[in-house]
Order: structure tokens, then sequence, then C-alpha cells
């Protein structure tokens, strides 16, 4: 079941130029989300993403003053059982 707290990603956001340099096989990293760091934070006007490794804007959302609603709480796994 797909919730506002679980993994309901359509399309990731990827730094443009770490996929370049992913594709080409510059790497050894197993997927594009080992090779990238990415940070994720509100700003001023919204949310930005930043590439840590390329320190270039990767994505910057203008909320346009709008006061969105967030959802940051999380499931965490029981690991106890019932039986
Ligand atoms: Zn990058």
């Amino acid at each position: 079941m797909r919730t506002s707290l679980t993994n309901s990603i359509n399309d990731y956001i990827i730094c443009s130029e770490c996929q370049s340099e992913f594709d080409s096989g510059m790497t050894d990293s197993g997927s594009i989300q080992e090779y990238t760091k990415l940070d994720v934070g509100f700003t001023d006007i919204g949310v930005q993403v930043w590439c840590r490794r390329c320190e270039k804007n990767v994505c910057h959302i203008d909320f346009e003053d709008n006061d969105l609603e967030a959802d940051f709480r999380c499931i965490i796994a029981s690991s106890s059982s019932n039986s």
C-alpha cells in the first residue's frame, strides 16, 4: 500500500553530471544512488536538492509562498512479534 509514509517516488531526482559520469563507466559504484551525494533541505523559497560531489544545484523547488503540507513522520518496523 502506498501512503505518504512509504516510498512513493515515481521519478528520482538525479544530478545530471553524476549521471553522465556513472553512465560512462568512470566509477566503480554499483548504482547512481551510491555514487551521487545529494543533500536535501529547506531554503528561503522552498526545497533544494544539492549535489555535494559536484557542488551544484540539482533542483530547487519554489513554493511561491504557499504553505504546503508535509509529513515528517516515519514508519519504524517492529522487531517484536505478537505470536
Ligand atoms: Zn553530481
